[in-house]
């Protein structure tokens, strides 16, 4: 007992202050939101979308478009195109899939429109947790808010075992044909109103995966989602933000 208080002591207050008041300590080699400057990718389309993994690059009108909810951050395109650049942009997180497509340099984190879920559980979410023929990488990198250096209880936010005591469904993995029926009792069986958050880039829109046969159905074709976080897998500091957005806590720190 006395030496648990001594160490405890000795190693003092270890939650960081992400994202209440600095941005958080992100590593060298991560790959935030990509800037696009359509000059320099001029002539490259062609090259670019047929070297991306996951189909994530194609041209919408007119200009060359990187889809975050499928980009796996490889940084393939980076390497071969010096018009797309990865920042240490860390709040990836949207309402509405169309906000996760990027062609330009310029990006403000959108808001939620529908307050309802601020004003419902602004204080106090809480959350089940559904990997859905996850790989394990989304998984850990949402388990790692619960340990003391992140942890997200102090914004009321804890995961829950039972779907009834859930105000919402956070999602992992392509949803595969054996998790399919899971994945529905657990929604159907939590009350309402329950929001859905896509976690990471097999949710969001199948990933790696999505055209396997295992996988029948995107997400969001079986449920409403709420929030997309992209990322594969997303770092906790994009979910924990994302999710602190969708609770109405506003936009976290700017990371420059
Ligand atoms: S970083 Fe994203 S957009 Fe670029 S090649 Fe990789 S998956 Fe495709």
């Amino acid at each position: 007992m006395w030496k648990a208080l001594k160490a405890r002591l000795y190693q003092g207050y270890r939650t960081g202050k992400f994202p209440t008041k600095t941005p958080p300590n992100l590593p060298e080699r991560f790959a935030g939101r990509p800037e696009v400057d359509q000059e320099k990718c001029a002539g490259k389309e062609e090259m670019l979308s047929s070297l991306c993994p996951v189909k994530a690059i194609s041209v919408i009108n007119g200009k060359l478009t990187l889809d975050l909810g499928k980009c796996i951050f490889c940084k393939k395109c980076a390497e071969k195109c010096d018009g797309i650049r990865f920042t240490k942009e860390y709040r990836l997180a949207a309402m509405k899939k169309e906000d996760l497509l990027t062609d330009s340099t310029y990006y403000t984190p959108p808001l939620p429109q529908d307050r309802s879920l601020a004003k419902l559980c602004g204080r106090s979410l809480k959350i089940r947790q559904v990997s859905a023929g996850g790989c394990g990488a989304c998984e850990l990198d949402f388990n790692v808010l619960n340990t003391l250096a992140w942890d997200m209880g102090r914004f009321g936010i804890q995961v829950v075992a039972s779907p009834r005591h859930a105000d919402c469904i956070l999602v992992t993995g392509p949803v595969s044909r054996n998790m399919l029926l899971a994945l529905k009792k657990t929604y159907d069986a939590a009350p309402r109103p329950v929001w859905v958050i896509a976690c990471g880039a097999c949710a969001v829109s199948g990933g790696l995966y999505g055209e396997s046969g295992q996988c029948e159905q995107k997400l969001d074709e079986i449920l409403k989602v709420d929030l997309y976080i992209p990322g594969c897998p997303p770092h906790p500091s994009t979910i924990l933000e994302g999710i602190m957005r969708l609770m109405g806590k506003g936009a976290g720190p700017e990371n420059k």
